[in-house]
């Protein structure tokens, strides 16, 4: 008999999170946290979401997602997860560049970049602070009409190489162009800026454990295996979801669905107004992307090159390029033995970011050639910088956008959820049908693992506000607590 993945499932929770990526972990937690019964549904076997690993034969464990954020994520993990959760926060040292316009290690924050801005690039230094002082203070509420081209214009105009160093990484990290509004790189790059990269020692296993340890005696009823086919409404407010053929009630559902997804196959378009529908058409998904694992043979070792490298073949920086098929633009991130302490493995990933339609129609036969093409060419490229590496890796896979849309169910793969004109649709869901929410990577500035945590909490905060109006007697999470937009991101 087929296992029942839900069963000892109640009839009715206060609130039913959808989905376990980084966003909906947080917001079941903050909601139990309250005193909320609260049923969180993931349809994987695993939680996460991007923020996810797997294990390979030969002792092998490859993270997806973890290979940088702002030190931002600190505070809020205190804050919002555990002071235990926050002391894995480590930074990462070496963020290396190699490509035609120049090459070099930074430490990614503004000391370093001050320097590298006057000294290797010969910019002013009353320009370059002019520059961080403008991106620092951008704030969601200021003007959203200016283009991150027109920002790089008005302080570097003729200074491609420039371009390229303050947009390559930030394209990486969110899917974001020249042409998305200038906030969306003047939140992500300040939070960076402010401190450097950091990562999450012990690896992303250990980050979903602790996190899952914490749902469970927050008294989350957390469940695996568990796809939830459709939101119901009744007299146009939810009154529940279907999941795996079973209905289970709740006042109010958070959806950590893709957005586009969540709107036109859990609710449906019948079920809201025309208007809304006209500018939910609008919402452009963000990018997606393809990754290589390449797992080093145990007893081998690399020499240390640096934490994330972004290396490029391509003459500037070039947001269509670095989507293409045609792959120029590469970056590599190193896991050396003290990711996971008292390991003694090593392992690199490469991610590429990647048009979904370039993939999506590809036949079998092509598609397996196109993998194998990407992994070549990743590899060779990697050669180039550790000669000899090839002979010591003894696991090699790929992904590609049609992985991440199979895993993540998100529409075309999105890596990193919408383009900016869709936060303002997430943040409106419910006043278009009562008790339904969605909080996870969204409008470029709410995605990454620190957006999505933040938009979690600032999400929760929604429902709790929703379901107190039935619900008086639950204590409420605080106003005051709730993450501003600006300090959100990667
Ligand atoms: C290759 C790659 C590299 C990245 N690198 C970084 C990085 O270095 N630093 C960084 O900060 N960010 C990085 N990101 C982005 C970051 O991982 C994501 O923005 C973040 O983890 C997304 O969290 P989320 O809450 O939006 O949900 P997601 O992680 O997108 O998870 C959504 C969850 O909902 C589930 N779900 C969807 N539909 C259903 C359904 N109907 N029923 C049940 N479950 C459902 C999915 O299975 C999934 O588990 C990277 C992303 C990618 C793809």
């Amino acid at each position: 008999m087929a296992q029942d993945w839900l069963r000892g499932v109640k009839d009715e929770y206060d609130v039913i999170v959808i989905g376990s990526g980084l966003a909906g972990l947080t917001a079941a937690n903050r909601l139990a946290t309250c005193g909320y019964a609260v049923l969180l549904l993931e349809h994987h076997y695993n939680f996460g979401g991007m923020a996810t690993w797997f294990k390979r034969k030969g002792g092998h464990i490859f993270d997806i997602s973890l290979h940088g954020f702002p030190i931002g994520m600190l505070k809020t993990c205190r804050k919002y997860w555990s002071a235990d959760i926050a002391e894995s926060i480590v930074q990462l040292k070496g963020i290396r560049f190699d490509n035609p316009q120049f090459s070099f290690m930074t430490t990614f924050d503004r000391a370093d970049f001050t320097d590298k801005l006057v000294n290797h690039f010969k910019v002013p230094v009353e320009t370059v602070e002019a520059f961080f002082k403008f991106a620092r203070g951008m704030n969601f509420y200021d003007d959203q009409k200016t283009t991150t081209r027109e920002l790089f214009e008005r302080y570097f105009p003729g200074r491609p190489d420039v371009w390229r160093l303050l947009m390559e990484p930030i394209a990486y990290a969110n899917g974001s162009t020249l042409d998305d509004p200038a906030i969306t790189f003047g939140i992500v790059f300040s939070n960076f800026m402010s401190k450097g990269v950091y990562t999450f020692q012990g690896g992303t296993d250990k980050l979903i454990t602790k996190m899952k340890t914490t749902l469970k005696a927050n008294k989350v009823d957390l469940r695996h295996h568990a796809l939830v086919e459709k939101v119901l409404l009744e007299k146009g407010r939810v009154a529940g979801v279907i999941c795996n053929g079973r209905t289970i009630r709740a006042k109010a559902v958070l959806s950590n669905a893709n957005l586009k997804s969540t709107i036109h196959h859990l609710v449906g378009d019948e079920h809201f107004s025309p208007e809304f529908l006209r500018e939910a058409a609008a919402v452009r998904l963000n990018s997606s992307s393809c990754q290589v694992y390449m797992g080093i043979r145990k007893g081998e070792s690399i020499p240390y090159i640096g934490d994330l490298f972004f290396t490029s073949t391509h003459p500037a920086f070039d947001s269509e390029a670095l989507n293409s098929m045609d792959v120029t633009s590469r970056t590599y991130s190193f896991y050396y033995p003290d990711t996971r302490p008292g390991s003694d493995r090593y392992a690199i990933v490469c991610s590429t970011n990647a048009n979904y339609e370039d993939w999506s129609t590809l036949s079998e036969e092509d598609y397996r050639r196109e993998k194998d093409r990407l992994i070549k060419g990743v590899v060779d490229t990697l050669e180039k910088y550790l000669p000899g590496v090839s002979a010591k890796i003894d696991h090699l896979e790929a992904s590609t956008p049609r992985t991440f849309e199979y895993y993540t169910r998100h529409m075309a793969g999105a890596s990193f959820g919408t383009k900016f004109e869709g936060l303002k649709i997430s943040q409106n869901l419910s006043k278009a049908i009562g008790g339904l929410f969605h909080a996870g990577s969204v409008g470029i500035i709410m995605s990454g693992w620190l957006g999505a945590i933040n938009y979690g909490v600032i999400m929760a905060n929604e429902v709790d506000k929703y379901v107190r109006q039935d619900a008086s007697a639950h204590v409420s999470v605080q106003e005051e607590t709730t993450p501003a937009m600006s300090e959100s991101r990667v």
